[in-house]
C-alpha cells in the first residue's frame, strides 16, 4: 500500500488542515470542510482516499497531457537519478538531458525559436522573460524600452514577476503587485464584454488597444507584449479569429517583442505542438511548462528566437535557477515528448478527439443555464447565465453560481473548475470519445442540478 493512504481519510484531512497551506485557497474554510485526498491515478481517472473514481477534466492543473500512469516516465526518472541526479549548468558545465531537451525543443518549435533557457515552472520562466527582454533592448542600445504590456485577466504565474504580468485583480490586491514597468490592456472576451459588436469587430477593437497603449507610452519605451494564445486561468477565453492577426500586425509595425505564454497551449493542447502554430503567430519568445513534462516533474522554460538569444549572448546574463534544466526533470520531459510524438497524440487531438469534444460540448449551449459553450482543441468553457438572450451576468456576486456548479460537479465525480461564473475543462489529451461522452453526461447532470438549485434559491436573477 502506498504511503499516501495508510490513514483513514478523516485523519489525513485533519493533518492537512493543521499543517498544509494550500495555494489559491481560503484555508480556514477548507480546513473545516476537509480537502478531498487524491491517492492515485490512471489514464484520465483519479482515485481518492475513499476509493471514489473521478474523471479528471482538468488534466491535473492543465498539465497531464499524456494522462496518468505512464511507466516509461517513471523509468526515465529512476534511470536518470541513478546516473546523474543533479548537476548545475551555471559554471561552464552542461549535461546530456538538458542539452538534448533544448535541441529537441528547438526542433519542435516553429521558425527560428532555437534556444532554450530552463526554469522550474511557468512563473519562473516568465520572470526570466522580464529580465530577458529588458536585457535584450539594453544590449541593442535602447535601454529605455522596459515597459511590458500584458492583459487584464491574463495569467502568467504567481511569483512577483509572473503575478505582475498577469492581470488578476484579486492577486494584485495582495502584496504590492504589479511591480513597476508592467501595464495592462483589456482582454478579447466577447461573450462577457463585447456588447453590441460582432465577435470579429470586437476582436479588432481589443487588439487595437495594444496599438493605443504603445502610442500612449511611446514605442521607444515598450519592450514587449505578453499574452496567452487562449487565456486559461482567466476562464478559457478563446479570442475572436480577428484578434491575433491584428496583434501580429501591431507587434510587427512597432517592432516590439511578442511573448506567447504557451504554458497551457504548448505541447498539443490546441491540436498543434504550440498554440502559436494554431493561430499562425510568430512570437520571439514562448513560455513553456506544464505539458512539457505532462506534470510528472516540475520544469519550465523560455524558447527564444535567434535574434534575441544571439544578442543576449553578447554579455553575461546575470540570471538563473539552481534547478534550471534539472537532469531528472529534463529526462522525464524528453520521454514525454517522445510519447506525444510516437503515439501521434497531438494529431489525434487535432483530427479526432478535439472535433468530437467540440461537437458534444457545443450542444451544452442548449441548456437553459448556459450562455455560450465554446472550445478549441482540448480546452473548453461555458458561461453560466440567468438570461442567455441578453448574455447577462448574475445579480449574485460573480463566482457564486460557478462555485455551486463546481460543487455539484465534484459530487458527480467530475473535476470541472469554475472561474467566476464560467465552467472550464482541459482534460488529458489522451481522453477517448467514450470518456468524453461520460464527461459530457456528468457535466449535463451537474448543470441540471445547478439550475434546480439556483431556481430553488431564487438566484436565476440577472444583474
Ligand atoms: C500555470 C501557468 C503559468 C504558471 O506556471 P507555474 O508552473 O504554475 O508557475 C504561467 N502561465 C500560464 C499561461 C499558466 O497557465
Amino acid at each position: 500500500m502506498s504511503l499516501t493512504n495508510t490513514l483513514p481519510t478523516a485523519e489525513l484531512q485533519a493533518l492537512d488542515a493543521a499543517h498544509h497551506m494550500h495555494p489559491f485557497t481560503a484555508n480556514g474554510a477548507l480546513g473545516k470542510k476537509g480537502a478531498r485526498i487524491i491517492t492515485r491515478a490512471q489514464g484520465v481517472r483519479l482515485t481518492d482516499s475513499n476509493g471514489e473514481e473521478l474523471i479528471d477534466g482538468m488534466a491535473g492543473l492543465w498539465c497531464v497531457n499524456i494522462g496518468y500512469g505512464r511507466e516509461e516516465l517513471a523509468e526515465a526518472a529512476a534511470r536518470q537519478m541513478r546516473e546523474l541526479p543533479f548537476y548545475n549548468t551555471f559554471f561552464q558545465t552542461s549535461h546530456v538531458p538538458a542539452l538534448t531537451l533544448a535541441a529537441r525543443l528547438a526542433e519542435l518549435a516553429p521558425g527560428d525559436l532555437n534556444h532554450v533557457f530552463f526554469a522550474g515552472s511557468g512563473s519562473e520562466a516568465n520572470d526570466t522573460n522580464i529580465r530577458l527582454v529588458r536585457q535584450y533592448w539594453a544590449l541593442k542600445g535602447q535601454p529605455k524600452r522596459t515597459t511590458i504590456i500584458a492583459r487584464r485577466n491574463g495569467y502568467h504565474g504567481s511569483t512577483m514577476g509572473g503575478g505582475s504580468l498577469g492581470g488578476m485583480a484579486a492577486m494584485h490586491a495582495q502584496g504590492g503587485l504589479p511591480i513597476p514597468g508592467i501595464v495592462h490592456i483589456d482582454q478579447p472576451y466577447w461573450w462577457g464584454e463585447g456588447g453590441e459588436m460582432t465577435p470579429e469587430e470586437f476582436g479588432i477593437t481589443r487588439a487595437r488597444l495594444l496599438e493605443k497603449k504603445i502610442l500612449e507610452l511611446g514605442p521607444e519605451n515598450v519592450a514587449a507584449f505578453i499574452a496567452e494564445p487562449v487565456q486559461g486561468a482567466g476562464g478559457v477565453i478563446i479570442p475572436p479569429d480577428s484578434y491575433w492577426p491584428e496583434v501580429q500586425r501591431i507587434v510587427d509595425q512597432y517592432g516590439i517583442l511578442l511573448i506567447a505564454d504557451e504554458v497551457i497551449t504548448g505541447f498539443g493542447r490546441l491540436g498543434h505542438w504550440f498554440g502559436s502554430q494554431s493561430y499562425g503567430i510568430r512570437p520571439h519568445v514562448m513560455t513553456i511548462a506544464k505539458g512539457l513534462s505532462s506534470g510528472y516533474q516540475p520544469i519550465g522554460g523560455s524558447i527564444v528566437c535567434d535574434e534575441v538569444a544571439n544578442t543576449i549572448a553578447q554579455d553575461e546574463f546575470n540570471h538563473g535557477y539552481t534547478y534550471s534544466g534539472h537532469p531528472v526533470a529534463a529526462a522525464v520531459a524528453l520521454e514525454n515528448l517522445r510519447i506525444l510524438d510516437e503515439e501521434a497524440i497531438i494529431t489525434r487531438v487535432r483530427n479526432e478527439t478535439a472535433p468530437y469534444l467540440a461537437q458534444a460540448w457545443a450542444r451544452l449551449a442548449d441548456h437553459p443555464l448556459v450562455g455560450e459553450a465554446v472550445s478549441r482543441g482540448m480546452m473548453a468553457s461555458l458561461a453560466l447565465t440567468p438570461d442567455k438572450t441578453r448574455r447577462a451576468a448574475f445579480k449574485a456576486d460573480a463566482g457564486t453560481a460557478g462555485y455551486i456548479c463546481r460543487e455539484y460537479s465534484f459530487g458527480n465525480n467530475l473535476v470541472m473548475r469554475h472561474v467566476g461564473d464560467r465552467m472550464i475543462i482541459a482534460p488529458p489529451l489522451v481522453i477517448s470519445p467514450t470518456d468524453i461522452d461520460e464527461l459530457i453526461a456528468r457535466a449535463t447532470k451537474t448543470l441540471d442540478q445547478t439550475l434546480a438549485h439556483l431556481h430553488r434559491e431564487g438566484m436565476m436573477v440577472a444583474a
